[in-house]
């Protein structure tokens, strides 16, 4: 059996290794699997060498059934098993793994755009280079994964291992079909919470960032979807964990529609190397919002009562193209809904899958929704309205996601984008500023 195919790169703890026991065993006794504590408590202070936790309000103490003992547990990573301080993580150290070569891995038929192509270079020669992070800020709707081909192509003709990491199981579900289409034979796997296969085995490897909580040393080539998105951003345990599941000369790409400041920072300082797609693949502009102020917008959502702005719009406009609806709050959504005869979703919905593919099918025609349908999805010809734009879950990233969510066909480039506001924030005006930014740097092309 090649025992380096299941456990090469990866940081389990005993349950988690799928042999058996005596196995497992020879394996320890031959110093091919080394044992490393998983909880360390040095000075008192507490650190899951799991998943990276040291918040100390995040340990908990149990009674161990085997030992006998009171043990530390790790209530940050107890979803994905729980890890007790008696409990080691065990390491490989036997032969590498190694992977079949392949002279044209990839499969794919289509064209990049010039810009995309562009950008597609630029991220090969950050691979042939070894060069440590590389960013492409691409708008929504330029086609990011057919960008990542060539690179991924590359690594996979030098044997390399590649990890594509994104923050939501469904980007892992769209993404896992059209790559195993793209590099039919090449071992492909997809990781999210309730996955079925969970071996971890593929040289190429789709999964929501969480997963990789079962790595270390283990992937070439890093490629981090939507890093700016919720909840990389807000978990400092998982860019850790990232780090931690790439060789020491790996390179990392980071995706991104919307980069937050501390990127923004380092690309200005030169610190991070970036790559610009300004424009979409269609090559038509983004919708620039148009802002629409409406004094006391808030009082008059909460009483129910509509907004003249949105009803001014609603009656302008052609009906030709489906209304996607966003509004700030759970409770809203129901409001809005019943108001217009129109469907609510939102993150706690039992039925939010079969709603929005309903929204695709066309068997709806208005979506009144929160900031769960902000990224990720694309429908073909929408309209998009905010109402009350400037409240505070509406950041800068979540404007220019929402008004990516219109124009995103070749058959309807087009859509109106409008925030309707009882106060401009800045926010708000960022938002407009970045776009307005990306159209100037596509128009120059
Ligand atoms: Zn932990």
């Amino acid at each position: 059996m090649n025992f380096a195919s299941i456990l090469d790169g990866k940081l389990l703890l005993t349950s988690e290794i799928p042999l058996s026991a005596p196995t497992i065993t020879y394996l320890q006794r031959t110093q091919q699997l080394i044992p490393t504590d998983s909880i360390t408590n040095k000075f008192h202070k507490k650190h899951c060498q799991r998943c990276g936790n040291r918040q100390q309000h995040q340990f908990a103490i149990i009674d161990c059934s085997r030992c006998h003992q009171s043990h530390w547990y790790c209530r940050h990573c107890v979803e994905t098993g729980r890890v007790l301080a008696c409990d080691p993580l065990w390491r490989w150290r036997g032969n590498k793994i190694s992977w079949l070569f392949q002279a044209n891995p990839c499969d794919w038929q289509g064209e990049l755009t010039p810009t995309q192509q562009q950008a597609a270079n630029t991220l090969t020669a950050a691979v042939i280079t070894k060069q440590k992070e590389q960013m492409i800020w691409a708008v929504c709707g330029s086609g990011k994964s057919e960008m990542l081909f060539p690179a991924i192509t590359y690594a996979i003709r030098e044997r390399k291992r590649i990890c594509l990491a994104t923050p939501r199981a469904d980007v892992v579900r769209e993404l896992f079909p059209r790559l195993c289409q793209a590099f039919p034979h090449t071992e492909i796997e997809a990781l999210y919470a309730d996955s079925e296969d969970r071996t971890g085995t593929g040289q190429l490897v789709i999964t929501t960032t969480h997963q990789l909580i079962r790595y270390q040393q283990a992937f070439d080539l890093m490629i981090i979807d939507e890093v700016d998105a919720f909840p990389f951003h807000h978990d400092p345990a998982l860019p850790k964990l990232t780090t931690r599941a790439c060789r020491a000369d790996a390179t990392t790409i980071y995706l991104t529609a919307t980069p937050r400041r501390d990127h923004q920072q380092r690309i200005k300082r030169k610190q991070l190397p970036v790559v610009f797609v300004p424009i979409r693949f269609h090559l038509q502009p983004l919708p620039v919002p148009v802002l629409k102020l409406e004094w006391q917008l808030r009082q008059k959502l909460k009483q129910q009562h509509r907004s003249q702005q949105f009803e001014k719009f609603r009656h302008s406009r052609s009906k030709s193209r489906q209304l996607l609806i966003f509004v700030p709050t759970i409770a809203l959504t129901q409001a809005i809904a019943s108001q217009y005869q129109a469907t609510a979703v939102h993150a706690e919905d039992p039925a939010r899958k079969e709603k929005v593919e309903q929204f695709r099918q066309k068997q709806i025609d208005t979506l009144v929704t929160t900031t769960i349908l902000e990224r990720g999805v694309t429908f073909p010809s929408v309209d998009v309205v905010i109402l009350d734009a400037g409240h505070e879950v509406f950041d800068e990233a979540a404007l220019i996601q929402i008004a990516g969510r219109a124009g995103r066909s070749p058959d309807d480039p087009t859509g109106h984008v409008l925030f309707i506001h009882q106060g401009k924030t800045e926010a708000i005006e960022a938002a407009v500023k970045q776009i307005n930014m990306m159209n100037k740097k596509g128009v120059a092309l």
